[in-house]
């Protein structure tokens, strides 16, 4: 069967079609043709006709003639749509003109630099002109450099790379900075939270060397669909922008649907596993020859419903994709799709990022992806050109899953949401500050990026990093700066596993430094492609694990003891019933137990300790106090099991006002908080030094508890579920009740304000 076919036949399946929620079906949309206004190149012409192209798509002409006309465009169409044209067309019409033209472009990572690399490439090829294109990263060969940094008209990068690897050095790379005419900075989506806010600040000493060099290069920008691109550009890079964000490009018919497992415990609230209900979905994709991809949550999720689909569909050639695996091994597997070769992938959203894998024509997701900009980019990996496909989202048991599946007409119509940033956060700001400083003196009276910097100046010249002399603040320390700070949250060291299975061991994968003591701590059984390991030894002072085959019927997960302590109040206000605040905080995370959980029933056949010492970490978080006057309304234990469920029901709605993962928090609640004496929750931010979230939620709260409230209304529950205040075996038959009367207390204050 087709996939036309098979959705007909799915549509008269009762049984399947009662689970679904929403069943939508995007008609085909025609392409949107416009003329350039703007003459190009000769040779250009050429080559865009020679290349079959007769027309541009709308977004494209307004993105060529806005970089041309220097506008900096943000170019925010769907995947696929063709953006890359949007700056190709500008870079190579200036270039030919005049060759000593120089554009750097970024990438947030290195395979999707070499990707667009090939496709420059190809254009340079088809013109058979003198230009020259390099990728700039860790891989290049120092032979190869110098001849990038005076002869590379295109130089594609990554922010890791112009940060420690490009503006440290810039002397040597005078020619890219003297001619600089464009910056690219694709899939700038990927540009928030903690990263986003380092790499505006790489951008703040880009463009700061640029000026010292007399460029003032046009910007362009592409972004998957986020409500704010526009504004996180101008924010990113300090400078205005240009929107573009109607689509050309023709569209096929895509189907989305919505489908919620069975309920397989009516008093508990217990739904079909998620993983279970997915299976059965994705193997009839694959047992139809349809190229299907799927999305699940977590790195464990992954290697589980691979291990599960390999089984059940023995005959098609099915792989997983996530952090972790060696380049090499995704390299392959990329190509593997794009030919075909390959007929399904289970993948984390490191797939969900712009890497060219072809056109798939079914998607799964496993799991609300938690935003619903996430959500459509993941879903956009279907449907290239005009053909059919569809995309189903099937829901966890948990409350923010249930509160999407079942208000389908707000999935539809929200608008994806907003990336945050905050590049004055003070330890991110200082940071680059020194790089800067490095890199050129700093002037009396100096801005960086809009910012008044002479108090942390000052600051640094006190600490003998910076040495003032005239009106200029030197660079007076050891070493260099830019190599202490890495830009992504995740540290920069990887545990590397070594499989001892064989005489000679080999590097089977990795896992950053932050998740290893969760992931291959002694004892786990750590999954690659579906096939099981046990761990054997953690040495995370070689950051190397080491482990070893085995064929066991479960697998392990950990769990992470977190405890929080107030180092600062930045902000506080207090009604009759509650203390709100919004400060720093300090967070110790330990990974305390594992369990053994078996495959296809998901029972719980065993515990581990684990023994692994605390981390650290200092960030910002919101928290909430009860007053006495709501606290004398309960019984101890409607108290504690209360605030365990409305703890509970907090991770599960912030997440939708902050535009971030349940991961980016943590939430913790204390009966007796030593700062406040009172029963507390804290939302924390789980970055160091925080993006912003605690401060939004401060300001946001009226409405986050408001959506509580609303969420543990509909929920048909009797005394609490997974999909509202948590498992009852977990917060107790009392908390349903019990985190309603607190948020009815809670929010009737401020209606009698
Ligand atoms: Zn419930």
């Amino acid at each position: 069967m087709n996939l036309q076919q098979l959705l007909s036949a799915m549509e008269d399946e009762k049984e399947f079609t009662q689970r679904l929620t929403a069943w939508a079906k995007n008609p085909s949309r025609p392409a949107r043709y416009e003329p350039l206004s703007v003459q190009l190149h000769p040779e250009l012409e050429r080559t865009i006709e020679q290349r079959g192209i007769c027309n541009l798509y709308s977004h494209q002409v307004q993105a060529v003639e806005a970089a041309l006309e220097g506008r900096n465009p943000v170019i925010a169409t769907p995947t696929a749509s063709g953006k890359s044209l949007g700056y190709i067309l500008p870079i190579l019409h200036h270039t030919l003109s005049e060759p000593s033209t120089r554009s750097l472009l970024l990438f947030p990572t290195k395979a999707l630099a070499q990707d667009q690399r090939s496709n420059i490439q190809s254009w340079i090829d088809s013109l058979e002109a003198d230009i020259s294109t390099y990728t700039y990263d860790g891989d290049t060969p120092p032979n190869v450099r110098k001849n990038i940094r005076s002869a590379g008209h295109v130089v594609i990068s990554n922010p890791d790379m112009l940060h420690t690897g490009i503006l440290p050095h810039h002397t040597k790379w005078v020619r890219l900075f003297e001619n600089l005419q464009y910056i690219v900075i694709d899939e700038l989506h990927t540009y928030r939270g903690v990263f986003g806010s380092h790499v505006a600040n790489v951008l703040r000493r880009l463009l700061r060397i640029a000026r010292f060099y007399g460029s003032e290069p046009v910007l362009i920008t592409c972004s998957a669909t986020i409500a704010n691109p526009r504004q996180l550009a101008e924010r990113l890079t300090g400078r205005q922008f240009e929107l573009i964000d109607q689509s050309g490009a023709p569209q096929g018919e895509k189907h989305v649907l919505l489908y919620n497992p069975p309920v397989v415990n009516k008093q508990l609230g217990i739904r079909q596993n998620s993983l279970i209900s997915a299976r059965s979905l994705v193997r009839r994709f694959l047992s139809n020859g349809l190229q299907t991809i799927v999305f699940a949550r977590s790195r464990l999720q992954v290697e589980v419903l691979l291990s599960y689909l390999r089984h059940s569909v023995p005959s098609a050639n099915i792989r997983g994709y996530r952090g972790g695996y060696l380049p090499g091994q995704r390299r392959e597997i990329e190509r593997g799709l794009r030919s075909g070769e390959i007929q399904g992938v289970v993948a984390t959203n490191a797939l969900e990022l712009g890497i060219d894998i072809g056109s798939l024509q079914a998607a799964v997701l496993v799991g609300y992806p938690g935003t619903v900009a996430s959500t459509w980019q993941q879903m956009g990996r279907v449907g290239r050109g005009e053909e059919v496909s569809a995309a189903f989202l099937v829901a966890s048991s948990n409350a923010l899953d249930q509160h999407i599946i079942n208000h389908p007409e707000y999935f539809f119509s929200q608008s994806p949401e907003s990336a945050l940033i905050n590049p004055d956060n003070l330890l991110i700001l200082v940071n680059h500050l020194k790089c800067a400083a490095f890199e050129l003196p700093f002037a009396r009276g100096e801005k960086f990026g809009d910012q008044d910097i002479e108090e942390i100046l000052i600051y640094l010249a006190e600490h003998r990093i910076l040495h003032r002399s005239g009106d200029k603040w030197y660079w007076m320390a050891e070493g260099f700066p830019a190599e202490d700070i890495s830009l992504r949250s995740a540290s920069r060291e990887n545990v590397v596993i070594v499989d001892t299975t064989e005489v000679e061991p080999s590097v089977i994968g990795e896992v950053d430094e932050f998740s290893a003591p969760m992931l291959v701590h002694e004892g786990a059984i750590y999954l690659h492609e579906s096939q099981q390991y046990q761990v054997e030894k953690l040495d995370m002072e070689e950051n190397k694990a080491f482990v070893r085959q085995v064929d066991v019927n479960f697998y392990t997960d950990a769990s992470l003891a977190v405890e929080v302590g107030v180092l600062d109040v930045m902000r506080e206000d207090a009604s009759p019933t509650h203390q709100k605040y919004f400060g720093e905080v300090r967070l110790t995370a330990q990974p305390t137990k594992f369990k053994k959980v078996r495959f296809h029933t998901h029972e719980n056949v065993g515990w581990g300790d684990i023994h692994l010492p605390p981390q650290e970490m200092h960030t910002s978080a919101y928290w909430v106090a009860l007053q006495q006057s709501v606290v004398r309304h309960f019984g101890k234990s409607e108290l504690e099991s209360g605030l365990l469920g409305l703890a509970n029901l907090l991770a599960e709605v912030s997440p939708l006002y902050l535009s971030c993962d349940r991961n980016d928090l943590y939430v913790i609640n204390q009966v007796r908080s030593p700062f406040t004496e009172r029963p507390t929750i804290y939302v924390c931010d789980a970055y160091p030094g925080g993006v912003g979230f605690g401060q939004k939620l401060y300001d946001v709260e009226d409405q986050v508890l408001q959506s509580c409230r609303d969420l543990v209304k509909s929920c048909e529950c009797s005394h609490g579920c997974p999909s509202c205040v948590g498992a009852i075996k977990e917060v107790s038959h009392l908390a349903k009740e019990a985190a309603s009367r607190l948020l009815h207390y809670l929010l009737q204050a401020r209606a009698a304000d």
